[in-house]
């Protein structure tokens, strides 16, 4: 069963926690370290012969060019993880329109090829703000993977489908790719991505992975970042519960992800739709 790589290329410093520390303006000031990080991950996914997506912030790629250039040489798939990092919830709709159509341009002229996938920031396509999807429809993105099947804080739709899915909007249709999580007690719980891929015991994730793809039959979509395999970026002060969520295991993630990548099959997203073939999503372009 070949599963879903993704990584949301952006820098430390762009995550959801720091939006009450750091206003936009503040990052131009801050220290980058979003190459050195993706080039870690770009050696090791060589090391393993694995191709991922990449879900890229237009913020990181306007600064960055190279580096996602580099990441489409490498025969990544790129996709579109918006422009500025902004919660979908707290956009209006014509400001969520530029943000998405603002980004996939910038990564089509940066790569010569078309970008279909996309991800929100902070998964952040919730019962309020499902109309997001009619608008990357517009766009012309065919798939995404925005919508989280659990109780969270900041997303979620606890009962929405646990595996990738042809969704209806008012403009068409669109593939939605859930991030994974196994029926535990009957509740969806996360296993394959950042902090609970990070913090949680590999047997568990290794566990949570097999129910998906051998029991269930089903591809995984798993997800991390690459300033969670940087373990000397810089510590900013934050409330307890955020400092353990974004600084355990920093330094134990790579080896993490090499039981991963040993132990299961990993493609990009492109390719999962392809071997599912998802029925009545003739507009995608399996082709490619
Ligand atoms: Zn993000």
């Amino acid at each position: 069963m070949l599963s879903a790589l993704t990584i949301d290329l952006e820098d430390y410093y762009n995550a959801s926690v720091f939006d009450s520390i750091y206003q936009r303006h503040h990052w131009p000031n801050l220290e980058s370290r979003v190459e050195a990080s993706t080039e870690t991950v770009l050696e090791l996914l060589a090391h393993h012969h694995i191709k991922a997506t990449f879900f890229v912030l237009g913020w990181v790629a306007e600064r960055h060019q190279n580096l996602v250039k580099a990441v489409c040489k490498a025969g990544h798939e790129i996709g579109s993880h918006g422009f500025h990092h902004e919660l979908t919830y707290s956009m209006t709709r014509d400001h969520y329109r530029q943000d998405v159509r603002r980004s996939k341009q910038l990564l089509e002229d940066l790569t010569g090829s078309e970008v279909v996938g996309y991800r929100a920031p902070s998964y952040t396509i919730t019962t309020q703000s499902l109309w997001a999807l009619d608008i990357l429809v517009e766009e012309s993105y065919q798939y995404d993977s925005s919508i989280f099947p659990i109780h969270h804080d900041r997303y979620g739709i606890p009962g929405a489908e646990r595996f990738p899915y042809v969704r209806s909007t008012a403009a068409g249709k669109i593939l939605e790719f859930p991030p994974s999580t196994v029926r535990l007690l009957r509740r969806n719980l996360p296993v394959a991505g950042g902090a609970y891929l990070r913090i949680l015991p590999y047997a568990y994730i290794r566990w949570g992975l097999r129910q998906i793809t051998t029991i269930e039959r089903k591809p995984a979509i798993v997800y991390f970042h690459p300033w969670e395999l940087d373990g000397d970026q810089p510590r900013v002060t934050m409330g307890l519960f955020s400092r353990f969520r974004h600084y355990t295991n920093l330094t134990k993630m790579r080896s993490k992800l090499e039981h991963l990548f040993a132990d299961f099959e990993f493609g990009p997203v492109r390719a999962v739709a392809q071997s599912l073939r998802l029925s009545g999503a003739a507009q995608f372009d399996y082709g490619r």
